[in-house]
């Protein structure tokens, strides 16, 4: 991979952060858009901006056309069966609330379970809390192993014959931890229950086949994935999303409109209420195209060299402690010992390094790390080697200065 070629194509990654060269490394947070994400969404404005799905006119055609066929896109690159299943929305965090209020609302009550692992963003966490006090479900977690690991015989043992939903991410955003969602969805199948999958984490970085991990929901979000903020979307299998209520109603989601009764359009718009965000959509098409072109497999081999390499650096440094397993996705957490994060993150500001520091929305499991937040420095397919030794000499200038 021609990571300089790469980077040339992100006019962002080119400036100065206090007097040093950026090094972006805080893209589990959000990543950069290339200038072709960017291209297209300033010619979606100056050349065809339009409604989607009402006028017959020629700019609300193209654009239309131009919607949908992002919509085809994102069916092909996460191996979806039907354009049906590709659901638009703000992103992961509206797709999650909107399978724990359409689906799990409508479907649970008293002694059923919800069953989620304790290292879920606040996104897939507290629906599921909000689902379970408004029905009288049970919430559940799986036990997590010291590593920041799930173990497969915990998760039979916590799915039972009660549980209905299983919800879990496929990547840690803060242990960088790969979970086995298609052997958890296998699992919790055989129980009976439907298996979600919070792909924020994953969909970025590796190919996805939401076929091959039958899982019955995947949700992410566009921005993480070099694509515009805003959108993001919801795959479900057919029948699911087929049975689901809307959660909201109005224009451009409905069949037929009487005086006191409505009936509702087909998949997909039958859950897209009102104006969507056309431009993102289509903005999200470009991003799949940029990412499509090299490779889902070697964006996933880059950053796991940049993983492999950044957790062994930091590993080595004393005082550092590094949390979550070995074999991660591309990001480390960690802290340095007697040092707040939000001091190191603002030390290595200082050196033109962004890094996230914080709970990093996952409260829970902070406390099950014994910490109250962490630095976290999380890649993408454009950083470099260098990027990750500069990372690491940062961190030791940062422990000289407060050492
Ligand atoms: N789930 C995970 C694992 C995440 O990392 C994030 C964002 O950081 C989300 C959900 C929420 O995504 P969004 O804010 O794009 O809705």
């Amino acid at each position: 991979m021609d990571i300089q070629a790469i980077r040339a194509d992100f006019p962002i990654l080119n400036q100065q952060v206090n007097g040093h060269p950026l090094v972006y490394l805080d893209n589990a947070a959000t990543s950069q858009k290339p200038k072709a994400v960017i291209d297209t969404l300033v010619d979606y404005y100056n050349n065809y901006n339009s409604n989607v799905h009402r006028g017959v006119h020629t700019l609300g055609t193209v654009a239309t056309n131009r919607y949908e066929e992002a919509r085809e896109k994102i069916r092909h690159f996460i191996h979806a069966k039907s354009t049906k299943e590709i659901i638009y929305t703000r992103g992961t965090t509206d797709s999650l609330n909107m399978i724990a209020y359409s689906y799990g609302r409508a479907r649970l009550g008293q002694g059923d379970e919800i069953v989620i692992s304790p290292m879920e963003h606040h996104a897939n966490l507290i629906p599921w809390q909000q689902v379970a006090q408004a029905t009288g479900a049970t919430l559940k977690y799986f036990p997590m192993q010291p590593d920041g690991t799930l173990d497969l015989d915990d998760v039979q043992k916590t799915i039972t014959d009660r549980t209905k939903i299983v919800s879990c991410t496929h990547v840690s955003n803060v242990l960088g931890t790969v979970n086995p969602v298609k052997a958890i969805a296998k699992i919790a199948h055989d129980k009976g229950a439907i298996m979600v999958v919070d792909g924020a984490q994953s969909t970025p970085h590796q190919p996805i086949d939401v076929q091959d991990l039958d899982c019955d929901f995947f949700a992410f979000s566009s921005h993480k994935m070099i694509g515009p903020t805003g959108i993001g979307v919801l795959y479900g299998k057919e029948a699911l999303l087929e049975a689901m209520e809307p959660m909201e109603t109005g224009g451009e989601m409905i069949d037929e409109v009487g005086l006191f009764h409505a009936t509702w359009a087909d998949l997909p718009w039958k859950l897209e209420a009102g104006t969507p965000h056309i431009a993102g959509a289509i903005g999200l098409g470009a991003a799949i195209d940029y990412l499509s072109a090299i490779g889902m497999e070697a964006i996933h081999e880059q950053e796991k060299k940049l993983s492999d390499a950044a957790y062994k650096m930091l590993s080595e440094i004393k005082g550092v402690t590094v949390y979550g397993p070995a074999a991660r996705a591309g990001l480390v957490s960690f802290n340095i010992d007697g040092i707040h994060p939000h001091d190191v993150s603002t030390a290595l500001d200082m050196e033109g390094i962004a890094v996230r520091a914080g709970h990093h929305c996952a409260q829970p499991l902070m406390k099950q790390l014994a910490c109250e937040s962490t630095v976290r420095a999380s890649f993408y397919f454009y950083n470099s080697m260098e990027e990750i030794e500069y990372l690491a000499n940062g961190i030791k200038h940062a422990k000289e200065f407060f050492g």
